[in-house]
């Protein structure tokens, strides 16, 4: 019997497991640190062997297949003995996607995953299709394949996922954006990480379909190395020569495959950002053949996605918004974009090696004020303090929030948008954003 080793019991490999094993595979979860019990007891009712806090070297090595969890690097010790076994290591939707003939609708980039994967199930949902979201969200892809029957899955890829897909083909990939992130598991080289995320088109023909932001650089001059064989969906915020899909006189057009228009100011999500994520999934329901009338009403009804510039609460005239979900600078900037009143930043956290260059302009015109939160805030002094804006230098959430309101005054707007990781004061990203929201309402 082929014997399938899952590294890491996360949503992911829980879920590969159970798939694993109701293929008849021998099947068994190791996991470095403690596992949930959640997951555990999912593993214990599949009758499935895992063990916690360590990997046994024999028990992992002996596999045929191994299905790694994303957030393993890939030269931990284990996975480097693997690699020199010759052993295949595959993500949890390369192994998902041998077992469904489901349409995949695949979306990657470095900002914009979540917000444009909710948005595109939510238009499938509105309009009555049987769809799964899988990814980074929700449910893991396996477990749905294994005990749900989707005709369709819309589903977030980090690099890390493409990275170990070989054989996986999305029928419709979406391509958001490219700028800098997570170099360090990259050997610092951004070609590296440009091509992971070029493997959301790999394997695709002339029936399938690429989408694709025609703005971004990156993308743009990488476009013919990677050989894409898909049809080609260019969208971009205004009319021009490629695009398929674009903004023009206050209309939202998409001309293929079937033209559509609506009115930007009905789309629910704001700003620039937002309307790139809003063409990418106008276009993805398009191909699908959802309604015109289904898909304005679920673009103009979407409640959005918490943490992701959501509006908090408005105290005193000032307006609160959490975009704790900005970790890194490029979706900052997109935030501070979409100001339309004057801001108090609250910035920091766990730096990534971050280069704030690419807002400062934006900080000038848009900011009245920055607070920094961080255990260590030296690099924001060195970098921000000759603008010459008040400053504040805080530690705590609740601080932060004191500090902020403070110094705003009535009709500016309170933004989080940190830039940065949240690990050095906080357990998560939700977790900054959620004391961040308890502190505004206790204002
Ligand atoms: P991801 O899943 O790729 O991290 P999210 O949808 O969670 O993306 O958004 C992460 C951050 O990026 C948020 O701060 C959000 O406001 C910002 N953002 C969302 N869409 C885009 C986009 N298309 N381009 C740049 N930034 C974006």
């Amino acid at each position: 019997m082929k014997r399938i080793v899952i590294l890491g019991a996360g949503e992911s490999g829980a879920g590969a497991a159970v798939l694993a094993k109701s293929k008849g595979f021998d099947t068994f979860v190791s996991d470095m640190s403690l596992i949930k019990s959640h997951y555990k007891e999912l593993l214990d009712n599949q009758n499935i062997a895992w063990e916690e806090g360590q990997h046994t070297e024999e028990l992992i090595l002996s596999a045929d297949e191994i299905i790694k969890s994303p957030g393993i690097p890939n030269d931990a010790p284990i996975i480097l003995k693997l690699k020199a076994k010759g052993t295949p290591i595959i993500s949890e939707i390369e192994f998902a996607g041998r077992y469904t003939n489901a349409k995949m609708i695949c979306i990657t980039g470095s900002n914009g995953k979540t917000t444009t994967t909710s948005l595109i199930y939510h238009i499938f949902k509105s309009a009555g299709v049987n769809v799964g979201l899988a990814g980074n969200i929700g449910k893991s892809l396996a477990l749905q394949v294994a005990t749900e029957k989707h005709d369709y899955y819309i589903i977030e890829l980090s690099s890390f996922q493409l990275d170990n897909m070989y054989n996986f083909k999305a029928d419709i990939a979406v391509l958001m954006n490219i700028t800098p992130d997570h170099l360090d598991r990259y050997d610092h080289n951004m070609q590296n990480y440009i091509d992971a995320k070029f493997r959301i088109a790999q394997n695709q023909t002339p029936e399938d379909a690429f989408i694709f932001w025609n703005d971004d650089p990156i993308i743009k001059c990488q476009l013919d190395k990677h050989g894409i064989h898909a049809h080609l969906y260019p969208f971009s915020a205004m009319k021009e020569n490629d695009a398929i899909a674009y903004v023009d006189d206050n209309e939202v057009i998409i001309n293929e495959p079937i033209a559509f228009n609506m009115e930007q100011e009905k789309l629910a999500l704001t700003g620039t950002h937002n309307l790139y994520n809003s063409l990418a999934a106008g276009i993805s329901a398009n191909l699908a053949g959802i309604t015109k009338e289904h898909i304005r009403k679920a673009l103009s009804d979407f409640k959005g996605v918490e943490h992701r510039l959501e509006k908090v609460a408005r105290v005193r005239g000032i307006d609160f918004i959490n975009d704790s979900k900005a970790t890194n600078v490029n979706s900052c900037w997109y935030a501070l974009q979409s100001m339309t009143t004057k801001a108090i930043l609250i910035i920091g956290g766990k730096d990534k090696g971050n280069d704030y260059t690419e807002i400062e302009d934006l900080v000038k015109e848009k900011c009245s004020g920055l607070v920094y939160l961080g255990l260590h805030n030296e690099k924001l002094h060195d970098f921000f303090d000759h603008l010459g804006l008040p400053v504040s230098d805080v530690q705590s959430m609740k601080d932060a929030v004191d500090a902020s309101y403070q110094m705003a005054k009535k009709g500016e707007t309170v933004l989080l948008s940190p830039c940065c990781a949240s690990f050095d004061l906080f357990k998560s990203y939700e977790d900054r954003g959620d004391q961040f929201k308890k502190y505004v309402c206790d204002l």
